[in-house]
């Protein structure tokens, strides 16, 4: 079997270089080839010696993932849907904005968390993603906007790891996928400007925060371990103050100086006044710290199979105001590329149909992918730049 050199970050393809023999110099160019120029065939690398590119068709491919489906929003959204294989599909989503441009992308195949408003989590986990396999929807989209938008420049200038799946309980594809979205001979993406979503993996926190820092936004959901155990299950084995102590580990080597915690508006559940004070008691212990966290609330995307409600705008808007009200910086986020469903995982049921039961549920999944609006301090309601 050949290797993929998508599933390489630059000190991975300067080891496989030398074992072809091949100075390091030769993997920086390759590696720009691959990620900068978008090249998918060794015979579009002019500058490599005919001798190396017939070398590296016998070793080595460019393997991207395959893309099922593509949809584009009147605002702009683009949604595609990549086959993983075995009738999983996952999906990333950009979303184009004024002054950036940004990814949602899928580290998993389903999901073992099993939240209990996410459809993710309902369908149950399948696989990891190899390192490969996240870039890849990476390489595919920058490559694809360049050539729709007509682009020489760099189109995606931030990516959110918030498509399906549970980074942290990926680890090793995360962290080497990371590694290729910073590398300036890559994408060069700011690390301020590359988010992993985690639902609270601490062990992993800690160690991201050790092996590479990027901005973190932490999916919270209750502001008690009694209503979080029953929503992100994962809270009985790493309860609220652990994952809060977590959280003030990585600021100290965070790019941003504050982590943004997710919070999905349930109708009834998790979103009365009283809820918004104990979540404010919550982080307020260390507000001493100044500011160290922000509120991204996320209006719930409905699926009959979860049995829950969205909250509606005024339970929303009282929400933040108590929250903003306490100083902390809240947002809402808005929906966008509701027309191709890019805010909610319909299409991805629709291609699982055909397997049975699993792609009935999967019709109805639904996740997140959007813009923020900064609605709450101080009444001003500006683009943020939110996570
Ligand atoms: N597993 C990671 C990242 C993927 S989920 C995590 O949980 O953080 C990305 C975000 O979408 C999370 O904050 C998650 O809670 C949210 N989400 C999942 N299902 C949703 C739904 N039905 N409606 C609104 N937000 C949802
Ligand atoms: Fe997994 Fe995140 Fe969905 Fe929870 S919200 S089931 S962690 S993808």
């Amino acid at each position: 079997m050949t290797a993929n050199l998508l599933d390489f970050d630059l000190e991975g393809l300067a080891a496989f270089c030398d074992r072809l023999g091949e100075k390091r110099f030769r993997a920086t160019q390759l590696f720009r080839w691959i990620h900068q120029k978008g090249a998918a065939h060794f015979d579009e690398m002019s500058d490599l010696a005919k001798s190396l590119r017939e070398k590296l068709k016998t070793t080595a491919r460019i393997q991207a993932l395959g893309v099922v489906s593509q949809h584009i929003s009147a605002d702009g959204t683009i949604k595609w849907l990549f086959d993983v294989g075995h009738g999983d599909v996952v999906e990333a989503v950009f979303i184009p904005e004024s002054d950036r441009g940004t990814l949602c992308i899928s580290s998993q195949a389903g999901c073992a968390v099993g939240c209990r408003f996410c459809s993710t989590g309902h369908q149950g986990f399948s696989r990891n993603l190899t390192a490969g396999e996240i870039v890849s929807q990476l390489w595919f989209a920058e490559h694809f906007l360049r050539k729709h938008l007509g682009s020489t420049e760099r189109v995606i200038s931030n990516v959110v790891m918030m498509g399906m799946g549970e980074p942290l309980q990926n680890y090793a594809a995360l962290v080497q996928s990371l590694r290729v979205m910073l590398d300036d001979h890559a994408y060069g993406l700011s690390r301020r400007r590359v988010t992993v979503s985690t639902s609270g993996v601490v062990p992993m926190m800690d160690r991201l925060g050790l092996d590479c820092p990027v901005a973190l936004a932490v999916s919270l959901h209750a502001p008690n371990d009694a209503l979080r155990d029953n929503l992100v299950p994962l809270n009985r084995k790493y309860p609220i103050s652990e994952l809060l102590d977590a959280c003030k580990r990585y600021l100290e080597f965070a790019p941003r100086d504050f982590i943004t915690f997710e919070y999905c508006m349930l109708d009834g559940v998790n979103d009365s006044p009283q809820q918004a004070q104990e979540l404010v008691q919550l982080v307020r212990k260390d507000l001493s710290l100044g500011s160290w966290c922000k509120f991204n609330l996320i209006p719930f995307n409905p699926f009959p199979a979860s049995g829950l409600v969205r909250s509606s705008n005024d339970a929303v808007s009282v929400f933040a105001k108590i929250l903003s009200d306490a100083g902390i910086i809240t947002t809402v986020r808005k929906t966008r590329g509701d027309d191709i469903d890019a805010a909610c995982g319909q299409l991805a049921g629709d291609v699982k149909d055909r397997t049975g039961v699993h792609g009935r549920i999967a019709k109805q999944r639904v996740v997140m992918l959007k813009s923020v609006v900064d609605i709450a301090p101080h009444g001003r309601k500006d683009v943020s730049n939110g996570l």
